[in-house]
């Protein structure tokens, strides 16, 4: 084998070539992305380069990534199953702690069944691969997260989008479908980086005069609303008008992955033929066992979904007050929009000067000139991180 890495020789030169202008454009356009490694001090402290941080830029609203319990359980698991689960479910990746998460998921949203997978990302394809039946048609909200657009996309099916909750246009494209075509409506419940909430009562009128399927994805939804923190569409009652519900167990979960929750033929569909679920190696068992602690303490201790909202209405009341716009509601995420990507970054960086991490979103994660800074919350922050937040972005 010759030395030197994998761009060698005349193919490797001009692949270089183009990597390096498409890098440069996008530093120069204040795209480029780096990483920084960081270590977790506990649910809402990291270090980077030595320096201790409060971190509201992890989705872990609930604090459940150091929740002893949900450690312990994944602990146990990993020691008793191993690291990794060795091969996709359908080969011999699937074990007994598979089976128990998934049924304790299901019991928590209320389904017949569920299916765990390794990412919210593959759940998002899988459950594509499973509707992309008989020419069905897909219409998606413009702010649906990446993982739904892709899927869709990839699909290679019919779609269109709709503006963001502008049920009139939505309304429209479910009228103008062709005759006896099939149309499946995806949305997210909380908007990932917007942290508003989908029309959930809207589409359920829209649903008693259209004869389509919903797809809900809760990723940020799930462990915050409802009871038990079943999700948003528990929480306003509309659970029955989802058929097909999306939850990432990576945010209030704390642990990782994506279930698919829906009735016992969706999930015997998406077994056979979910592409992204059969194709893939299993979850290993001690996530699983890990999410299911989780969903454990979701019950057990509702005082975590209560602080996390209550310090969202502070947090928006006090920006709001400082003159910010601020979307109405109780979620965790507090988007501050900035308009170009050089004012969200130097926004960023003027925080972490404060020992405050939150995180600069720039396109194509959202649109054009609505760079922002993405604050998330959890209910581990103290009343003190709060202050020092809130007294951060004033002068932002
Ligand atoms: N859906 C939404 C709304 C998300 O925000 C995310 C995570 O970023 C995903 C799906 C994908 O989930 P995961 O990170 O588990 O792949």
């Amino acid at each position: 084998m010759s030395e030197g890495g994998p761009l060698q020789g005349q193919g490797g030169q001009w692949l270089n070539d183009l990597l390096e202008q498409e890098l440069s454009r996008r530093s120069a356009e204040h795209q480029l992305r780096l990483r920084t490694p960081i270590t977790p001090i506990d649910a809402t402290h990291v270090e980077i380069d030595g320096k201790r941080y409060v971190n509201f830029a992890s989705n872990d609203y609930l604090g459940l990534t150091h929740h002893p319990s949900v450690i312990r359980a994944a602990q146990d698991a990993l020691a008793k199953y191993g690291a990794g689960s060795g091969a996709s479910a359908l080969v011999s990746g699937y074990s007994e702690a598979h089976r128990s998460a998934e049924e304790a998921i299901a019991r928590w949203k209320g389904v017949e069944a569920a299916v765990l997978l390794p990412s919210g990302y593959q759940a998002a394809h899988a459950i594509v691969q499973t509707l992309n039946l008989d020419g069905v048609r897909f219409l998606l909200d413009k702010l649906c997260h990446a993982s739904l657009v892709d899927a869709v996309r990839g699909s290679g099916a019919e779609f269109r989008i709709f503006p963001h909750n502008h049920l009139e246009k939505f309304e429209r494209l479910l009228g103008d479908a062709r005759d006896g075509q099939h149309q499946v409506v995806i949305t997210e419940s909380i908007f990932s980086m917007d942290g508003d909430a989908a029309d959930l009562e809207g589409i359920a009128a829209l649903k008693r005069k259209y004869p389509f399927v919903l797809v809900l994805d809760e990723a940020h939804g799930s462990g915050v609303y409802g009871e038990h923190g079943a999700g948003y569409a528990a929480e306003k009652g509309l659970s029955d008008i989802v058929d097909v519900h999306l939850v990432t167990l990576s945010k209030a979960a704390g642990v990782v992955g994506g279930a698919v929750c829906g009735s016992r033929n969706f999930c015997a569909g998406l077994v056979n033929w979910g592409r992204a679920y059969i194709y893939s190696t299993a979850i290993p068992a001690g996530a699983a066992a890990g999410i299911e602690a989780a969903i454990a303490v979701m019950r057990e201790e509702p005082w975590r979904r209560e602080r996390v909202r209550e310090l969202a209405r502070r947090v928006r009341d006090e920006l709001k007050r400082g003159g910010h716009q601020i979307a109405e509601g109780d979620s965790p995420i507090i988007p501050i929009i900035l308009g170009s990507e050089e004012r969200a970054l130097n926004a960023a960086n003027h925080l972490r000067e404060k020992q405050i991490l939150a995180i600069a979103i720039r396109p194509p994660t959202v649109p054009r000139e609505t760079s922002r800074l993405r604050i998330a919350l959890s209910c581990e922050h103290s009343d003190d991180a709060i202050e020092k937040l809130i007294d951060a972005i004033k002068d932002v």
